[in-house]
């Protein structure tokens, strides 16, 4: 049976962005496995914990009992990586600016293309499109684009952050993508009834991370899709066309 990795920079990324995904891929008898890069986090907006441990754990746990509610076959690793805040010991105002991305070193980019390989051998892997410039989800992007073959990676569109990032600026990084793999991109709308529904329900685990005003906007964007999420394939993959039924 094919196996799928979805790449998520953080403890909650695979699940908002890819949660219907998941689930239809679930239902397709698709093994998943949920690769978490930089678990270790002292961010939890709203937790009333303040140690790296605690709530680094209560991140864990929040993804666990979420995924497993989308279905209990889907495996989770965690690599346990320091995130942004903590490795960079960059503020949380500049996490998201596009300068920062100059932060992440050769050698992350290798360790990080190291992780990915290890993870990704004879599986199709999924990474973030990096929307919004957050420079984990920029680190992830740019070492799977760097290490795995392009026929064999997809995108997804990283939710909050695609809700307030422009159709014109979702095209740049589309290209410049593209332009480095030398491979195409088509896109994908998987649909499922009541997505908003579903989205809320599953985006509704992570109260330490999201309102609940919050959960509503990262679901109501399945709307944009007529109920369903979008990903981006890469053009003429025989694997994933395969794998998908395409
Ligand atoms: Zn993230």
């Amino acid at each position: 049976m094919e196996k799928i990795t979805i790449l998520s920079p953080h403890c909650d990324d695979a699940v908002f962005s890819l949660g219907l995904t998941l689930g239809l891929w679930s239902m397709a008898s698709l093994h998943l496995q949920v690769l978490n890069f930089f678990t270790e986090s002292a961010y939890a907006p709203h937790a009333p914990v303040k140690t790296v441990a605690e709530i680094s754990a209560i991140r864990k746990a929040e993804d666990e009992r979420a995924i497993a509610f989308i279905h209990d076959g889907i495996k989770i690793i965690s690599l346990d990586l320091l995130d942004a805040p903590l490795r960079l010991h960059l503020p949380f105002s500049q996490i998201t600016q596009l300068q920062s991305v100059e932060q992440i070193s050769p050698e992350e980019l290798r360790q990080l293309s190291q992780h990915i390989q290890q993870h990704c051998l004879q599986s199709l892997a999924i990474a973030p499109l990096g929307l919004g410039n957050h420079v984990d989800h920029m680190a992830v992007q740019k070492a799977s684009t760097a290490c795995l073959p392009p026929q064999d990676l997809a995108f997804y569109e990283d939710l909050p952050y695609i809700t307030w990032t422009s159709a014109f600026d979702v095209q740049i990084r589309i290209k410049s993508i593209e332009d480095s793999t030398g491979v195409g991109l088509s896109p994908l709308i998987l649909r499922t009834q009541n997505a908003v529904a579903q989205k809320r329900q599953i985006a509704s685990f992570y109260q330490s991370q999201i309102t609940l005003e919050e959960a509503d906007t990262i679901a109501g964007y399945a709307e944009c899709y007529g109920s369903g999420e979008r990903l981006w394939l890469p053009t003429n993959s025989e694997r994933w066309a395969e794998v998908l039924q395409l």
